[in-house]
């Protein structure tokens, strides 16, 4: 699509307003609309000016004033609002310089596919998240069937959500068997055909959609594997429409990683390849079908991952999903089909276009920008250091003795702790200007003080219980 393109389709599709999207550090979609017709071809190098004085992660200093330039390329008919409008992803560009801003998570996944090709490797990541969710009930109609969304307001609720659920108890699944029995226990089929729809309507492919294995609704609808940055939007555009349908529907979904106690958390399993000319690199005749690289690739992940999660595991609430028992990887070790090591090489098919790595550490509270861009950032560095990964975990990683175990280097067990090996380790991200200084001291900054310290210094619920 190029400017002309949108111009075109405003008129063809008699599009009232245009929407301008960007996302604030952390991930979240911001936005602001002008009348269709003050839309000219001009406005795709001008952009638009706007305050970025009150825009998350963005400083007053360097930001009161910014400009948005929206992308041709990006152009989607919005499927929520009663008008038509048309939505826009914006770049985000200094008014004076004009250049690109330093802290705009959408230029960051450019610089980390533009240094992938600068250095001859690749010229291509693809990226392939499965990101699962939860549905509760709207909190605005909350029903005794479902306490876990007002589960905060009681200390009960905290410490035994799951097992107490209130009056319904007709076919529920039972604890942790969500994974995937049919209605009338999976509740939430029309709920989330409806949201691949309306992501199929927007030119997102889908693969799957199923129950997950919490009981409480957890859910997992999966889209083929695109580009890094063209995932990255997309992901925006899936949060979006999740959420969207939900409302509609008195629903509430969350990306939130662990919402429930003793149950599963919602994960992102992230798979990654990189090609080169139409040619996947990852496959090969090493371990699991992979390539020397793919093995490099893993060693570069696994060597960076405890940086990587300030990036792909940003919340506090993360690192209640990283324990053991649950699913989600503890421990940051490699296998074919083990789901209990951090990387799994996926042996469903033997085709070579279908090799990848999945890195199952990261979960849906990332911001898609910056967590692919980190992880590609981690691939590229093992490959150009050829980063021995060392040998393959084949055992359930769970059942290992202590001794064991306590060689296997593990995933952070805090926000803080990530921060730490984020500022300790760092420079792999620094390569080719992708993660500037400045994006990593403010990111830093901003969780320790937005997030760490305010949940750490609250009275827990569960504090009064104990105490
Ligand atoms: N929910 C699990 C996690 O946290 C993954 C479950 C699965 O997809 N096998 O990663
Ligand atoms: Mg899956
Ligand atoms: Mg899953
Ligand atoms: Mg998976």
């Amino acid at each position: 699509m190029t400017p002309q393109d949108v111009l075109k389709m405003i008129k063809e599709k008699n599009i009232k307003m245009v929407d301008m999207r960007f996302m604030d550090f952390p991930g979240l979609w911001q936005h602001f609309s002008i009348p269709a017709g003050e839309l000219d071809e001009g406005n795709f190098e001008d952009g638009y000016g706007f305050d970025g004085s009150s825009i998350r992660g963005w400083q007053p200093i360097h930001a009161s004033d910014m400009i948005v330039i929206p992308d041709p390329v990006t152009a989607r008919i919005d499927p929520f609002f009663q008008e038509p409008t048309l939505v826009l992803i914006c770049d985000i560009a200094d008014p004076v310089t004009r250049e690109a801003y330093s802290r705009d998570p959408r230029h960051i996944a450019k610089k980390a596919e533009a240094y992938l090709k600068s250095s001859g490797i690749g010229d291509t990541a693809y990226i392939g998240p499965e990101a699962e969710f939860f549905v509760f009930d709207d909190i605005r109609f909350e029903s005794k069937s479902n306490r876990a969304s007002y589960a905060i307001d009681s200390v009960e609720g905290i410490w035994n959500t799951n097992r107490d659920e209130g009056p319904n108890l007709g076919y529920k699944p039972r604890h942790k068997e969500g994974y995937f029995p049919v209605p009338p226990m999976d509740k939430f089929q029309d709920l989330r055909t409806e949201m691949v729809l309306v992501l199929q309507d927007l030119g997102i492919d889908i693969e799957a959609q199923h129950h997950e294995v919490a009981t409480a609704g957890q859910c997992e609808i999966d889209m083929r594997f695109k580009p890094l940055l063209q995932m990255a939007d997309q992901l925006m555009w899936f949060k979006y429409v999740l959420k969207n349908v939900a409302y509609r529907h008195n629903r509430t979904v969350t990306f939130m990683p662990k919402p429930l106690f003793e149950d599963n958390g919602s994960g992102m399993h992230t798979h990654i390849s990189i090609w080169k000319e139409g040619n996947p690199l990852f496959a090969g005749d090493k371990y699991a079908g992979l390539s020397q690289m793919g093995l490099y690739a893993i060693g570069g992940i696994l060597k960076h991952a405890r940086a990587i999660c300030a990036f792909s595991n940003p919340t506090t609430n993360s690192y209640k999903r990283l324990v053991p028992g649950f699913e989600a990887p503890v421990n940051l070790a490699y296998s074919s089909r083990n789901r209990s090591a951090a990387i799994r090489i996926p042996m469903y098919s033997a085709s070579p276009k279908a090799k990848r790595i999945e890195f199952r550490t990261p979960d849906p509270s990332c911001n898609g920008y910056l967590s692919f861009s980190a992880c590609l950032m981690a691939v590229i560095d093992g490959i150009e250091n050829k980063i021995d990964p060392g040998d393959p975990l084949d055992k359930d990683i769970y059942g290992l003795p202590p001794e064991e175990l306590a060689l296997i280097p593990s995933a952070p067990g805090s926000l803080d702790e990530a921060l730490q090996a984020l500022s300790d380790d760092s420079d792999f991200l620094r390569k080719g200007d992708v993660f500037t200084d400045d994006a990593i001291e403010m990111w830093i900054n901003y969780k320790t003080q937005k997030e760490i310290n305010p949940v750490k210094l609250r009275p827990h619920p569960h504090e009064f219980m104990l105490y």
